[in-house]
């Protein structure tokens, strides 16, 4: 009996939950069971960075850690930096009784774009033109390896907007204006996750420890919204919400994806955050969704206006709608009292709790958290490498659409020769890579300048294309003198400066200055090329006569060399607009298929070039 006795003492008690080769049911079942209510509304709970102390991760039993927008921890941090980062917190949560990880969660949303020296592919806008969800599933692979790098695990990332209305500033998040398109970028899901085994179609999925759970963002109607202004109503019928904006969702959940955010806006009035239809009903019940439902920063907050009027509301509201993570609760603590002396209260009911924290750690289970919750230091060198970047160039290049060839078809411009002479490249957006890059680099706005990150602009890929005996001019906006000399071409870069979200919202859409003086002054004098970098069509009909050639070249990212690739004919133009371009903004919205369509030039339309051997 005292041998027994011993032998027991010594032995650690078996957790079910711990045991990796018990399946994912009965582990969260076994975990659920021990969990307090406490532990419970911890796992709901995610919090900032910068609140996310070891101490403060354990006292709450918080479940999920982000970076938002802006760099942490600090802009020029290291892949090992923000690995040593995540491994303090997970220290923290893994000495809590049950030891549950935290599922840290950032927005990577063209590459891990929060982190100094990463691969920065093209945005969403650009991608779309590819129409290659064979290439924007591997940026998926490659991505999650540069967030792994990191030691994150999770992304909030695709954006799966149908936008609607350029005017928005999101419109470059969103792959397109024409659902089909968008339904084939889901894509990336597979690639950010590992592709889901044919007997698990429409679990969520992440296949390893060198993927990452991803997130289909925003649900649902993010992209129709009034005037394109950020975070506002979507007025549409059902039929209309079904067949534009909700598709993409039905491809996520195929691809299993693990986790969903809701939308800020409203469908007819109400608040997406608030809407148990939408939610539970459809998304959940009847979509069959098994992931988690995440809200937005601060989601909840925002159900009433002003924001945070009415906690207690937004938070009945909010939950009992079916979100099951809390991003950023304003000021967590008080979420987490509240929300517990809700349930005491029988307010809301603990049946939903448990749905919540069935779905995360159903997520966290099935990611191998558990299992792997530090991160792996021999993905390290995976940040911003080279065959990433190669990757990004070929995105880069597959995005250019080539929407002018010449003043008339029979005297092309493009591609132009590499033995050319004297080329003059200029604009604010030529030798420019946060301009390159657009929102959503390294902090949440993005900025212009060549510091933010490591890169090619497109004037260093210019130089890099051409034979050694051209020569290339530049001059950011070019005086008469510069002007009075011969030039055999001219390239001019420009375009949007970077924003992100609400600071994006623009109701005219003309091109900043001083971008329409430096084209007409240049094309006047020389031959020449114009490339666009933006997030969206901008007004060009008054400038286009004087163009040569016309280049939507989108948000690039920090491959620049890719445009130079294309203009010069080793690579020819392939790119497909995936939004309609207007003449004026007044014509907005419009898109495909409506009624009126009068477009500078329609959706789909894109000139090809054949690739040039010199
Ligand atoms: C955006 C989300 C983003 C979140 C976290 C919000 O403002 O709407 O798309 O994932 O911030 O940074």
């Amino acid at each position: 009996v005292l041998m027994f006795c011993l032998v027991a003492l010594g032995r650690a008690e078996y957790l079910k939950y711990k045991d990796s080769k018990q399946p994912v049911a009965v582990r969260v079942k076994d975990l659920l069971s021990r969990m307090t209510l406490a532990e419970k509304i911890g796992q709901m709970t995610q919090i900032e960075r910068k609140n996310a102390t070891a101490d403060a991760l354990a006292k709450y039993f918080i479940g999920s850690v982000l970076s938002g927008g802006g760099s942490v921890p600090g802009p020029q941090a290291s892949a090992q930096a923000w690995a040593s980062m995540v491994t303090e917190m997970q220290k923290g949560a893994l000495s809590t009784r049950l030891g549950i990880p935290i599922i840290y969660g950032i927005d990577a949303v063209h590459g891990h774009n929060n982190v100094y020296k990463a691969t920065i592919f093209p945005h969403n806008v650009g991608l779309g033109a590819t129409r290659d969800p064979d290439l924007v599933k591997r940026i998926g692979e490659a991505t999650a390896l540069e967030v792994r790098a990191t030691g994150i695990p999770y992304v909030f990332a695709p954006c799966i907007a149908v936008c609607r209305d350029p005017r928005w500033g999101r419109c470059y998040e969103s792959y397109s204006e024409d659902p089909k398109v968008v339904q084939s970028m889901t894509s990336l899901i597979s690639g950010l996750q590992g592709e889901v085994p044919a007997n698990d179609v429409g679990r969520p999925y992440v296949a390893g420890s060198k993927n990452v759970a991803a997130c289909a963002k925003h649900y649902v109607g993010d992209g129709g919204t009034y005037m394109g202004i950020n975070e506002n109503n979507t007025i549409i019928n059902t039929h209309g919400l079904l067949s534009i904006h909700m598709p993409p969702y039905y491809n996520s959940i195929i691809r299993g994806v693990s986790t969903v955010m809701v939308s800020y806006s409203s469908w007819n009035g109400k608040k997406m955050h608030a809407n148990h239809f939408l939610v539970t009903d459809f998304l959940k019940n009847k979509l069959k969704f098994r992931g988690f439902v995440i809200s937005d920063w601060e989601g909840i907050d925002r159900i009433t206006s002003p924001p945070h009027a009415n906690y207690s509301y937004s938070i009945e509201a909010g939950i009992g709608a079916g979100i099951d993570m809390i991003m950023v609760p304003y000021k967590y603590t008080e979420f987490i009292d509240d929300l517990t002396t809700q349930v005491q209260n029988k307010v809301i009911p603990i049946s939903r709790i448990d749905d919540a924290v069935y779905r995360i750690l159903r997520v966290k289970f099935s990611m191998g958290l558990f299992e792997n919750p530090y991160p792996d230091p021999s993905l390290a060198g995976e940040l911003g490498k080279q065959e990433h970047r190669d990757l990004a160039r070929e995105a880069v290049r597959k995005s250019l659409v080539l929407l002018k060839n010449g003043k008339s078809s029979y005297t092309p411009l493009l591609p132009l020769p590499k033995k050319a002479g004297k080329i003059l490249v200029a604009g604010s957006h030529a030798d420019n890579l946060g301009n390159q890059c657009g929102g959503w680099t390294i902090s949440w706005q993005g900025q212009p300048g060549n510091d933010i990150t490591a890169g090619t602009t497109i004037l260093s890929g210019i130089k890099a294309a051409v034979d050694p005996s051209t020569q290339v001019v530049y001059s950011e906006s070019p005086d008469s003198t510069v002007l009075a000399d011969k030039y055999d071409y001219a390239v001019v870069v420009v375009g949007e400066p970077p924003y992100a979200e609400t600071f994006g919202d623009n109701l005219n859409l003309t091109i900043p200055a001083p971008g329409p003086s430096v084209i007409q002054s240049v094309c006047k004098a020389t031959k020449c090329v114009v490339v666009l970098i933006s997030g969206r069509p901008l007004v060009v009909e008054p400038y286009l006569g004087d163009m040569d050639a016309f280049v939507a070249a989108w948000l690039p990212g920090t491959e620049g060399q890719g445009v130079a690739d294309v203009l010069f004919g080793d690579y020819g133009f392939t790119g497909k607009l995936s939004r309609t371009w207007f003449k004026s903004a007044d014509q907005l919205p419009m898109n495909v298929g409506d009624a009126h369509y009068d477009p500078l030039f329609p959706f789909g339309f894109g000139l090809t070039t054949m690739p040039r051997n010199e």
